[in-house]
Formats: C-alpha cells, sequence, structure tokens
C-alpha cells in the first residue's frame, strides 16, 4: 500500500494521541452516530434486507471462487468493447502502467474520482514523482488534499475536520491549487461547497485524463460502475478524453442481475440513501460520446494471497459501504488513522494485515484492534464475519509466526514478540499430552488451592487484572469421576 503509511507505530500507540484529542473524539461521535442511525432507518425501511444481504454474501463467494474465469470473461468484454485492460501484481507495477499511460498522453496534470485502490497503491505520490499534478475531486478528497492530510474514513475521508477547519484548509491552501477561495468565505455548508464547486469547475473543464476506480465490473459486458454523491464523478467519467481506471479484482459481479443486489444494499448501507444520486456506467469506448479512449488496470496487490485463505477470503465480499467503522466503539474512539491504511476501521483490522502480511508492527498489531463485540458482522451487507477474521489473524500473529511479503510472494518468518504467551502455550500442551503430569499438577492445584492469589505476579498482573480468576475446585474432575463412578478418569 502507500507508502505514506510505513513506519508507523503499533495501533495502541497510534490511538493514544487521537484518543486524547477532544476535537477529533467530537467530530468522530457526532458524525459517527448521525450517520449510524440513518442507516439503521434506511434499512429498516426494506422488508426482504436479511434476503438481499445473503444474496450479495452468496455472489461475491460464487464470483471469488471462480475469479479466474469471470476475469477472463471481463477482459475479453472491455477489448470487444474498445478498451485495453493492463494486469498489475502490485501496486509499484499498476503505478508505472498508469504513469506511462498518462506520459503518452503528453498531458501533466490529471482529475480523479474518490478511489480507494489509488490511495491504496499510492498513485498521486508515484504520479507527483514523474511530474504529473493529481487533482482530487470528491470534495472530502479534496479537503484532505488541500490540508496534506489523510483519509481517516472509506466513506467520509475528512470526516475528522468540523466546518471551521474546512474553512480555514480552504482559505489559506486553495490558491496554491487553482482558483482561490472566495473573499470572505464562512463556514456554511452552501458555502463551502461553492466555493469547491467553482475550484472544481476549471479543473474539469481542462482535465484531458481522468483517473478513477470503480465499485462494480460487470463481467458479462464489461462495463465499469462508479457511485457517489456529488457529480464530480461524472465530470471525470465523461469529460476526459482519456480515462484510466485502476480497479481492485475482487470487484467483480458476473451479470447485471448481480449488480442489483448491491446497487440495493451499498447506498442503504454507505449514506443512507434509498438510491445512489449519481450512478455513472460506461462500457469501453463509444465515437462522441465520453472518453475516446479507455484503460483498466486490474490489480492484484496481495488479493490472490488473501483469497488463498479459507477464513480470511470473506475480506475481499466488501463493497466498502464503511457501514462497519460507524458502529465500531473503537473506531469512534481512536478515528482512521490509527489504522495506518486508507481502509480504516474494522474491515481495515482485517484487510490490510492481509494484503500486506503482518510483518511490520502496525499490522500485527491491527487484528487486536476490535473488542469483538460483533457490531460490525450485524450491520455488513455481504455478511462478513468481522470477528471471526480478527481471531483467525490473532491466531497467524501469535502461532504461524509473521507474514510478510516478499514481492507477490507471502514468507513466513518467526514472530518477534509475545514469548511469554507462547512459552505458557508450549507448557500446556506439554501438560496436556503427559495425562500422569496433568493429574499430579491437578491435585497439587486442589490441595493448595487456598493459598492461589488472586492476581498474578509481574507481567501477568495486566492480564489477571481485568479478569477473575476462576477457583479451583476440591477434587479435580477426574478423581470426583472414579470416586462417584469407580471408573478412571480419561484416556491416560
Ligand atoms: S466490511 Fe462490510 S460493513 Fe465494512 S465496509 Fe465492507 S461491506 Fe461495508
Amino acid at each position: 500500500m502507500s507508502g505514506t503509511y510505513l513506519g508507523m507505530p503499533a495501533f495502541p500507540e497510534a490511538a493514544r494521541e487521537a484518543v486524547g484529542n477532544r476535537i477529533l473524539r467530537d467530530n468522530l461521535r457526532h458524525a459517527t452516530h448521525t450517520i449510524r442511525a440513518k442507516r439503521a432507518k434506511a434499512v429498516a425501511e426494506v422488508s426482504d434486507w436479511a434476503e438481499l444481504r445473503e444474496a450479495g454474501k452468496r455472489i461475491k463467494d460464487h464470483t471469488l471462487r471462480h475469479l479466474d474465469r469471470y476475469l477472463e470473461r471481463l477482459e475479453e468484454s472491455v477489448t470487444a468493447a474498445g478498451g485495453v485492460v493492463h494486469w498489475a501484481a502490485d501496486a509499484a507495477e499498476a503505478n508505472e502502467i498508469v504513469t506511462e499511460l498518462v506520459k503518452m498522453t503528453g498531458e501533466s496534470e490529471v482529475v480523479k474520482v474518490k478511489s480507494m485502490a489509488t490511495q491504496e497503491i499510492g498513485l498521486n505520490e508515484a504520479l507527483e514523482a514523474a511530474g504529473i499534478r493529481a487533482y482530487e475531486t470528491d470534495l472530502a478528497e479534496l479537503i484532505v488534499q488541500l490540508g496534506k492530510d489523510r483519509p481517516s474514513h472509506i466513506l467520509v475521508p475528512a470526516i475528522h475536520r468540523n466546518r471551521g477547519e474546512i474553512r480555514d484548509i480552504f482559505r489559506s491552501e486553495m490558491s496554491e491549487w487553482g482558483r482561490p477561495a472566495p473573499e470572505g468565505l464562512t463556514d456554511t455548508p452552501a458555502e463551502l461547497a461553492e466555493a469547491a464547486r467553482l475550484h472544481l469547475r476549471e479543473k474539469f473543464l481542462r482535465a484531458k485524463v481522468g483517473i478513477s476506480g470503480a465499485n462494480f465490473m460487470v463481467a458479462e459486458t464489461g462495463t465499469m460502475v462508479v457511485v457517489e454523491s456529488e457529480g464530480n464523478g461524472r465530470m471525470c467519467l465523461t469529460l476526459p478524453e482519456t480515462l484510466i481506471s485502476v480497479v481492485g479484482i475482487e470487484k467483480i459481479v458476473p451479470t447485471w442481475r448481480d449488480l442489483e443486489v448491491f446497487l440495493q444494499t451499498l447506498p442503504r448501507s454507505s449514506t443512507a440513501e434509498r438510491m445512489n444520486p449519481y450512478t455513472s456506467t460506461w462500457t469501453g469506448t463509444t465515437d462522441q460520446d465520453g472518453p475516446g479512449t479507455f484503460h483498466l488496470v486490474l490489480l492484484d496487490n496481495g488479493r490472490s494471497d488473501t483469497l488463498a485463505d479459507e477464513v480470511g477470503r470473506q475480506a475481499l465480499r466488501c463493497i466498502r459501504c464503511s457501514a462497519c467503522l460507524n458502529v465500531c466503539p473503537v473506531y469512534e474512539r481512536a478515528g482512521g488513522h490509527a489504522y495506518g491504511s486508507v481502509y480504516p476501521g474494522p474491515i481495515g483490522a482485517i484487510l490490510s494485515p492481509q494484503l500486506r502480511g503482518t510483518g511490520s508492527e502496525i499490522d500485527a498489531s491491527l487484528p487486536y484492534a476490535s473488542s469483538l463485540c460483533g457490531a460490525c458482522y450485524e450491520v455488513c451487507p455481504v455478511a462478513i464475519d468481522i470477528p471471526e477474521v480478527l481471531v483467525h489473524l490473532r491466531e497467524r500473529v501469535v502461532e504461524g509466526g509473521e507474514a510478510t511479503r516478499a514481492g507477490n510472494k507471502v514468507v513466513l518468518r518467526p514472530a518477534k514478540g509475545h514469548a511469554a504467551e507462547r512459552a505458557a502455550m508450549r507448557a500446556a500442551r506439554w501438560a496436556f499430552t503427559h495425562p500422569g503430569v496433568l493429574r499430579t499438577g491437578q491435585r497439587a492445584a486442589s490441595r493448595t488451592r487456598r493459598f492461589h492469589p488472586r492476581t498474578l505476579p509481574g507481567p501477568g498482573r495486566a492480564w489477571s487484572g481485568s479478569r477473575d480468576l476462576p477457583p479451583v475446585p476440591a477434587e479435580p474432575f477426574r478423581d470426583w469421576w472414579q470416586r462417584t463412578r469407580g471408573q478412571k478418569g480419561g484416556a491416560e
């Protein structure tokens, strides 16, 4: 993923700063509670929501199971419709392809539709290094870009900013990127939106190259789909002469019939709308209508590795609605930046360690950034069992060592931390595989139970401080069984 996040500290450390920032906490609390209440109302209107959710899950699982077949079908359809398909194994390759494509047009600036995939690969930074300026056109992305900031939410990347902060950013930064903010700009939503509209309009009209992602790709016709609320996407997708779309390979659906399900569940789950204000679809190129050249860059970047994991692969069902972020008690307090990735919140905690491996401090800590309350699973429109994947990834971090990605391969190396925990598990395994030792230990524990401490000493204090140690019975179960049933307890 983007180099912006390299060297991030582990989640607890990164979150500490955010938790201590009262303004940030207020902004997040207000925004997440508002969106979550609206979503609940919008979902309650649909009588067959549970069936839609199940249908979405099944479609995604089926498509992922036959991903190779559907991707080939998509390539054929896009090519037949006049588009050009490129395959990118990782971020570096995708950035190289896009940079070359832009250079071939002779342009030095591009307009962008909000896209998680291009943020994931750090495309803006790669283009900048090649002397190409990328302009974000989604309002929240514009705020993030002008503020030299990082997104903190999938749907509302500037959720951590309030109106006053946005006004200040517009006033001080807009002139550096193009049309300055109007004189006397206030923090009323209408004035802020108008300032952004004026600033962006001249970029839309000038740009010859547009860059987008896609929410969905329909294999049967080679159609790309972008859903958005502001109309900036429609401008980027129709006005430039060349359009380049960078899309993760998991965004594919087989047919339009399948798409229908997600066009119902996505808007209600994300913006709490009954339908999306702007749903743009395009299929290759059409003479005299929209971009004359279309390139599709299909991005792997760790998705094949994720697909190979039977438990973890369900993360690839995600349609990036952000409902899980808005109900998460950890996200609400820690904010998005602490997750060290463009994918914050519960989905980020299971997606980033799979796409990037758990080799860095931040990625090894993300599976622990959850209370496992299950609220994320309840609201997920494709029924991703996030708590299940979190526990699975914790197991990977503790038991399997750290998985790191070398090129496009996952490499396992021994874990550095958790030495005491691993030693305790090894001792437990030894005792459980030596029944005589286990029996002697149980009897000794029963006889000395009055002298057992209520809390553990040393580093174990933190663990026992928040838990009640179970009382040791006066008589071990096996002895009780033998005494009352006259049989030997358990296999020896
Ligand atoms: S995991 Fe589910 S709830 Fe979270 S963003 Fe993805 S689809 Fe939405």
